[in-house]
């Protein structure tokens, strides 16, 4: 595929901010796409080029883009730079400059989707001595072989700002849309309320009807042959489809009659659920959606079926959900397991025979910063193949007292790790087995997955040690425990459902957690940045006067505003922040952030706080829940805890988190 063909899409993305569209961009470029480019597709429209896992980023700086930018358009440091400051986006920028060259010096061939993600993957793996230049002419390159459209999304691309707002759930739902697309394509006939019809003709259109469909109905048609009967008349008709196991309705939105042929036009968009459950269970194992893709393009529904986990794959990490009181949590759950909630970094460990990899909760790759657990690990865990997760926290053990998360984050570095660890070792909590030996454990009930990870432990290891539990009989077993925990340490509970399986991926009541109470706030809240103040008063020597933030709509994949934090954190603190939000800051306010407050610099949405507040209040100045409670939703005095760097933006508190935590707090 041309890299051209890419970016026309990725303009017409840019436009939309609304979830249909951009899925059905999405299953359109999939049909379109040749298989050898289905996987780089994949990674592109998501700004990485790799997963997570593999720990490669492109992170290309300001100075390096705008040194590549000064080789190919011979326009100065000065000019562009000025350029830039003006519109606030490199991109733009580049797409300015290389819109005054002509075509003919500037266009000598065509660039490849393959050609421009070979070189973005050389650009990031290129290290050492020489390495700047290397990048230099790697860019440069592309950037001369670029329209000025193309030049855009390549320098947006490199500096991890591509704004499409395609997330995960999008990629999923479009895959599901083009899948069935494709079977209907395959079918020759259709039954339509017990009649059977041939198809002569299928053709799709990707297109969002909107005319059709007032919400926002995209339409397959179908020519048939024969007697369509008394179908014609009705709408909303159950639609069977040969190759599909189950019946799906698709609403028909019209149908019309040319020459004893009949048109009929469905909704299309009906079929994002049908796959959707298959698919995100192959994506939660695997954490690679060029992977899931792939694998769908070439049809392959029955290995899609079958996969399980593989170690070196990180599986997304299940989540908890939240109760008040003990008497919820064992209202819900009956008989269950309660565990100690351990505040420091969830690892997820891999070992095959000796080598032992270990997994962030955001599948970043972590092996290196903690040697003394990779040495308990082949040590001290039995299994030859294993994947299984815990957490690492660093410990008094002359009093058996669990160190603040500020303690245990000092082993987040990239330097002096070794002395580090042995200043502040860690003791890995392992709470979850997910897969030991061949066995995929994540479809087993917790209280197997618990057995056997028992088994696999050295009783006398000294860093990896059983998460603490206690099987709770009753909403007392549950109170006294919490108040155990909390006198040593911990941040409170995690009660977790004795039959379910590891719900990978998922906030689901499998798990419950109560935490240390925050007044009347139910929970903490990890919200995103969207922009921030130039300080004032004493403030002024730092450009940083606090912060606006938002929650995330995963439904629309947008961060809607939720509060202005202004306190909390140190001067020092203020210093990093100001340097760290200049160089995400953006002139226009991003397509992907809803706010009717304007802070005076907008940032692409990227780092996630921890903030504490004494409520949710409603308020009519922010977005977040506003559609749900007529008023948005406001976070009362927050204050700043901790920069989540565990966290990505989409993993930060949800609008339906919000409206639940508004809901749990009306009845404290
Ligand atoms: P929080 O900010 O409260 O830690 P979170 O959003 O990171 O929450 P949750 O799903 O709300 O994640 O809570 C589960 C988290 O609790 C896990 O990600 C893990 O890091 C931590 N944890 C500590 N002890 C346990 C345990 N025994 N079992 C499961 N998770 C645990």
């Amino acid at each position: 595929m041309n890299f051209s063909d890419l970016t026309s899409v990725f303009e017409l993305m840019e436009k939309t901010s609304q979830r249909t569209s951009l899925t059905m961009h999405m299953a359109k470029l999939y049909a379109n796409a040749s298989r050898e480019d289905v996987g780089i597709l994949t990674y592109l429209c998501q700004g990485i080029l790799v997963p997570q896992s593999h720990g490669i980023q492109l992170g290309i700086g300001d100075k390096l883009a705008q040194h590549a930018l000064r080789v190919v358009s011979g326009n100065s440091t000065r000019e562009i730079e000025s350029l830039y400051r003006k519109n606030g986006d490199l991109g733009i920028t580049a797409q300015m400059l290389l819109s005054k060259k002509t075509q003919s010096t500037l266009l000598s061939e065509n660039l490849t989707v393959k050609k421009v993600c070979d070189n973005f993957y050389k650009i990031a793996t290129s290290f050492g001595e020489g390495s700047q230049d290397t990048k230099i002419n790697l860019l440069g390159e592309l950037l001369s072989n670029a329209s000025p459209i193309e030049a855009k999304h390549i320098i947006r691309f490199v500096q991890g700002s591509l704004r499409l707002g395609v997330g995960e759930p999008t990629l999923l739902d479009s895959l599901s849309i083009y899948h069935v697309a494709k079977l209907i394509s395959k079918s020759d006939e259709i039954t339509a309320d017990g009649n059977k019809i041939k198809i002569a003709h299928v053709s799709i259109n990707y297109e969002l009807q909107e005319k059709e469909k007032s919400s926002s109905g995209s339409v397959l048609e179908f020519s048939c042959l024969g007697k369509l009967g008394e179908i014609a008349a009705k709408k909303n008709q159950t639609i069977i489809l040969p190759s599909i196991s189950q019946n799906i309705s698709f609403p028909l939105l019209s149908i019309s009659e040319v020459k004893s042929r009949y048109s009929l036009k469905i909704d299309i968009l009906e079929a994002k659920r049908l796959f959707r459950e298959l698919f995100d269970r192959a994506f939660n194992m695997r954490s690679d959606l060029a992977f899931v893709a792939e694998n769908v393009v070439d049809g392959k529904l029955s290995e899609i079926e079958k996969i399980s986990p593989a170690v070196f794959s990180p599986i997304r990490p299940a989540l908890a959900e939240r109760l008040l009181t003990p008497e919820q949590i064992f209202e819900k759950l009956g008989k269950c397991s309660v565990e100690g909630k351990y505040d420091g970094f969830r690892l997820q460990v891999h070992k095959k025979g000796n080598e032992v990899r270990i997994f962030s909760r955001k599948e970043e790759p972590m092996t290196h910063m903690f040697p003394e657990i990779v040495q308990a690990v082949k040590n001290d865990f039995s299994a030859k193949e294993a994947i299984f997760e815990g957490e690492a926290i660093a410990m008094d053990e002359k009093d058996s007292r669990f160190l603040p998360f500020q303690v245990t984050i000092q082993r987040k570095r990239k330097h002096g790790i070794f002395e580090k660890s042995s200043e502040i070792p860690l003791r890995l909590f392992a709470f979850e087995l997910l897969f030991a030996d061949g066995v995929d454990y994540t479809k087993l009930p917790y209280e197997k997955r618990r057995e056997k990870l028992i088994s696999l432990i050295e009783k006398n290891s000294r860093t990896i040690r059983m998460a603490s539990r206690i099987l709770a009989k009753s909403s007392n077993d549950i109170q006294s425990f919490f108040e155990k925990c909390l006198s040593e340490g911990l941040e409170g509970i995690i009660a977790k459902d004795l039959n379910s399986p590891y719900v990978a991926g998922a906030r689901k009541f499998a798990w419950i957690k109560l935490k240390k109470s925050y007044g009347k706030s139910v929970d903490t809240f990890d919200v995103v940045v969207i922009g921030y103040y130039l300080g004032k008063g004493k403030r002024t020597q730092f450009d940083f006067g606090g912060m606006l933030t938002a929650i995330y709509d995963p439904k629309k994949g947008t961060f809607k505003s939720i509060a202005k934090v202004g306190t909390g954190f140190s001067e020092e603190e203020m210093q990093s922040f100001a340097k760290m939000l200049e160089k995400i800051s953006t002139k226009d306010k991003p397509q992907n952030i809803e706010s009717d407050m304007e802070p005076d610099v907008w940032v692409t949405p990227k780092i996630v706080i921890e903030v504490n507040a004494d409520e949710i209040t409603k308020s009519p100045t922010h977005i977040a829940g506003r559609e749900a409670t007529g008023e948005g939703l406001a976070l009362r005095f927050p204050r700043m805890i901790s920069i989540r760097t565990d966290k990505d933006p989409k993993d930060a508190t949800t609008e339906s988190e919000i409206l639940e935590l508004f809901e749990l707090q009306s009845q404290k």
